[in-house]
């Protein structure tokens, strides 16, 4: 269940933030990541092809027929740690979403973590897997000392009424559980707006297309810089070699293809380390160039 992947990242990188233009106050800094299991979802893998052509899934060497009736995608939320901050990216699911996930309280006890100790949680995105874990059986908030941080697009929509009226009758809860878990951390929740730091060293960037406000963080430290990446990039292999690929767990499929690509290509051309939070083996790694775009390394 605990999928602990420790690095270092070192101490705050004022020359770092110099470069990418962001403020370069000298405090508090991450400097060590982990990623902890919030378990799995196990999704019909005919939900997870949708709208993919079989020809595009041969010329990448995927077999439909091979794969299954079910397909588990691994839940690693992102722990990290400075000397004064313990910073979670994402809440996990919760224990009303899926039987297969919402094991990340779990997954902090056995990494001698009290969930009183987290002092911050960073969304990507508001769908269940993310944030439902922000309520527990009682309706209350596990997270006794933290503060949240939600992206200010994000947040503007999923109490917006179009989301209700755009959001498919089968996803309906998806935006009921966003309102009531906003509700549930607001008089504890700062909005966020993309370019902007989160919290020191920690770099908002819109990521935008999974939701209309999904964000991918940049980790500054001293070492080389660490991409928490979220949904945008997901379901390994097919988005590695065919990121261009319209996906329709995507709520803006075209949106989200162009967001992977860059994405992919930025990953892969700065040869950064990165997290996925449903990416097999941890979800820590880098990205490679291949004969058909590109392909995930895992560090472990
Ligand atoms: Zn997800």
């Amino acid at each position: 269940m605990l999928t602990r992947r420790n690095f270092t990242v070192g101490a705050l990188a004022l020359a770092g933030l110099a470069a990418s233009g962001l403020r370069s106050r000298a405090v508090a800094a991450p400097d060590a990541l982990a990623t902890l299991s919030d378990g799995q979802l196990v999704l019909p893998t005919d939900y997870v092809l949708r709208g993919i052509p079989d020809a595009a899934l041969a010329e990448i060497g995927v077999d439909r027929t091979a794969l299954g009736a079910t397909h588990a995608a691994a839940c690693n939320v992102t722990l990290l740690r400075g000397p004064d901050r313990l910073v979670l990216f994402d809440a996990g699911a919760g224990s009303n979403f899926m039987p297969s996930a919402g094991k990340l309280p779990e997954s902090l006890e056995a990494a001698g973590i009290d969930l009183g100790e987290v002092t911050d949680v960073i969304f990507t995105h508001a769908h269940p897997d993310h944030i439902w874990g922000v309520l527990d059986d009682f309706d209350e908030v596990p997270f006794a000392n933290a503060a949240f941080h939600v992206c200010q697009a994000e947040w503007d929509y999923w109490r917006s009424d179009a989301a209700l009226a755009e959001m498919p009758e089968d996803r309906q809860s998806f935006v009921i559980g966003a309102r009531s878990r906003f509700d549930a951390i607001e008089d504890r929740c700062t909005l966020f707006t993309p370019g902007k730091e989160v919290l020191p060293g920690i770099e908002a960037m819109a990521a935008f297309g999974h939701t209309p406000g999904h964000c991918a963080f940049v980790l500054h430290g001293e070492g080389d810089p660490v991409m928490v990446v979220g949904d945008a990039i997901i379901n390994d292999p097919i988005s590695f070699a065919r990121p261009d690929l319209f996906w329709s767990a995507d709520q803006d499929p075209q949106a989200g293809a162009t967001t992977r690509t860059a994405l992919l290509d930025r990953l892969a051309s700065e040869k950064m380390r990165f997290v996925g939070f449903h990416l097999p083996r941890g979800g820590l790694g880098r990205v490679e160039t291949a004969s058909s775009g590109y392909r995930f390394v895992p560090e472990a």
